[in-house]
């Protein structure tokens, strides 16, 4: 299944998207289906025929997380330490830290650069969950010119995946 491009930024790195209305519903019985841009997180609607309707699983995240090896400090209300941001979309990351972060903590997130990409910084990320060393962080805040260098980060990520032949974005389609 082709993923459509996006009709603001004109890139591929597309995801289906979950219905959020009565109206939506009724028009994927139309194969028009909600997408998600992962680089300009613009929503938009497209036409797919055939395309077979798979229910949208909440666990199934809106933005597709891309592989990353980024170090990063961060400085918390309680605490400052070092992590390594292991994946990556435009809303959201896996961190790992040897330093104790609970759920809730707002972090201020310095990326260092690494393998040639821009070093970013985030104003304000919250602590969604933490498992062993692993924390899930939801961004809050991150100044444009910021957002312009993660985008670059997660197209270039994404298209190593690609080169690498792994599956370039976990399937929103059922294979045929
Ligand atoms: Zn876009």
């Amino acid at each position: 299944m082709e993923h459509p491009v996006c009709p603001r930024c004109d890139k591929d790195f597309t995801r289906r998207s979950g219905r959020q209305s009565a109206w939506e519903r009724l028009l994927s019985t139309l194969d028009v289906y909600p997408f998600r841009c992962q680089l300009c997180t613009h929503r938009f609607f497209c036409f797919q025929r055939g395309a077979q309707y798979m229910r949208y699983q909440p666990d199934q995240r809106e933005y597709l997380r891309v592989p990353t090896a980024i170090p990063v400090s961060f400085l918390s209300e309680r605490a400052k330490g070092q992590g390594m941001i292991v994946n990556v979309s435009m809303r959201g990351c896996s961190m790992e830290s040897p330093d104790q972060l609970q759920p809730g903590d707002i972090l201020c997130l310095s990326g260092q650069e690494a393998n040639g990409l821009p070093p970013i910084t985030i104003e304000a990320a919250v602590v969604r969950c933490c498992l062993k060393q692993q924390a899930g962080l939801e961004f809050l805040r991150m100044q444009n010119g910021e957002q312009d260098k993660l985008r670059q980060v997660i197209e270039g990520q994404e298209k190593v995946m690609h080169l690498a032949g792994h599956c370039r974005r976990s399937i929103p389609w059922p294979a045929r």
